[in-house]
């Protein structure tokens, strides 16, 4: 019998992914100042960034950048636990604890590493890890390294998960939700969740990925908009390359947690720790966070006035208060074909498909950012009215309705 080839399977998988228009294209940008990117030396207004607050490119989280990789460098040369844990990175870690009203926090090199630490850690072969159905990738990748049973549950439906936990009372489980989900922007309905884990003794993690910056005072997120504790979602988790406007993420939560992950977590213990530069400057990043009150207006505002906007044209926008707006198309070929006109109009947005999401919810989807003005969220909304044919809108509109 003669063994088949890895490579002959890819080539099929690749034809296949053509033939269904979901091969992903990379493309490399030549500038990028907020609202407006360079590629391919075009210049391009783009709606598909998550630098919600508009301080990727912010000079004084440059000035830090720059300053502190003066000071330290630029490599951190080792892992946390070895040598690379800087001072930065401990006082970063403090704020991030302050920020949150968490006992402590603990930075990880990215969000998808942090989830795959945080299931590891608290999760073994033969507990429950309970999930909602359009969680993050991460999350469900990281509870199969966990060797836990994975349940999932339909979209934000808390009698499911209700039923799925007393289903199973003898075991250890722990309750994973996006706070802001990635793909619809729509917020997880987090006091009940957090009752629910009460009544059932379930611990409950949020990933709060998109919704710190943007919601709550001083934008510490989703979870502390609804008026939730570390009492209530022991397990916090979100990123620093979005709204923050850096790179990184952290998980906070009680001293015992932070020992737990720092111990065991292997995402965390075998890996080169950030470089401090970047500490450093996420410190100055999230100093204005917090106090630049007006980024979040200004992003809500814009926010309101491309929903009245797109709703006015018709077309099909879930329930999402976020800075996720994404349009509901359903067709791969239609969403790329959309995604194609307005950059033809020097407007980018991402087409996303499966397997991103699921098949036919291939959607546009639209992230606005404080660096955008009013005027720019017209020109989206002009594009979209001269792109988008008027069957679509109204027939894709009474389906969400349903
Ligand atoms: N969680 C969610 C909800 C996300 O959207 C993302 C990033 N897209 C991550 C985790 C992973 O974060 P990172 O990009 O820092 O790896």
């Amino acid at each position: 019998m003669i063994r088949p080839d890895l490579f002959d399977r890819l080539a099929l998988a690749h034809a296949e992914r053509e033939r269904a228009q979901l091969s992903r294209r990379l493309r490399s940008v030549d500038q990028n100042d907020g609202s407006h990117l360079q590629i391919a030396g075009k210049q391009l207004l783009a709606f598909c960034s998550n630098d919600y607050l508009g301080l990727a490119n912010h000079p004084q989280i440059v000035a830090a950048l720059k300053n502190a990789a003066d000071a330290n460098g630029v490599g951190s040369t080792a892992a946390h636990l070895i040598c690379g844990h800087n001072r930065e990175h401990a006082a970063l870690e403090e704020e991030l604890a302050d920020w949150t009203g968490r006992e402590r926090a603990l930075l990880f090199s990215t969000g998808y590493m942090a989830n795959l630490g945080v299931l590891q850690t608290l999760l073994h072969a033969g507990d429950l890890c309970v999930q909602d159905k359009l969680n993050h990738a991460s999350l469900l990748d990281a509870v199969r390294l966990s060797g836990a049973e994975l349940k999932r549950y339909p979209h934000s439906d808390v009698a499911a998960v209700q039923r799925q936990l007393e289903s199973r009372p003898d075991k250890l489980a722990l309750l994973a939700s996006d706070g802001v989900f990635s793909m619809d922007g729509d917020i997880a309905p987090l006091v009940h969740l957090a009752t629910l884990c009460k009544k059932q003794q379930t611990s409950l993690m949020i990933d709060d990925a998109h919704g710190v910056g943007i919601f709550g005072k001083q934008g510490a997120g989703s979870v502390a908009a609804a008026g939730l504790s570390q009492h209530d979602v022991p397990v916090l988790m979100a990123t620093l390359g979005k709204a923050v406007g850096t790179c990184g993420a952290f998980v906070a939560g009680s001293a015992a947690l932070i020992d737990a992950l720092t111990q065991s977590a292997r995402s965390y213990i075998y890996t080169t720790a950030l470089p401090p530069a970047l500490a450093a400057a996420t410190r100055t990043a999230l100093r204005l966070v917090r106090a630049d009150e007006w980024r979040r207006e200004k992003l809500h505002k814009l926010i309101e006035r491309f929903r009245r906007g797109a709703l006015q044209l018709g077309l099909p926008l879930p329930d999402s208060t976020s800075a996720i707006q994404p349009i509901l198309l359903g067709a791969a070929a239609e969403s790329l074909a959309l995604a194609q006109a307005l950059e033809a109009r020097g407007l980018l947005v991402t087409a996303i498909r499966p397997p991103t999401v699921r098949a036919a919810t291939s959607r546009l989807r639209i992230t606005l950012s404080a660096a955008h003005t009013e005027a720019d969220v017209d020109r989206l909304l002009d594009a979209l009215d001269a792109c988008i044919p008027s069957a679509i809108r109204t027939a894709r509109r009474s389906a969400i309705h349903q």
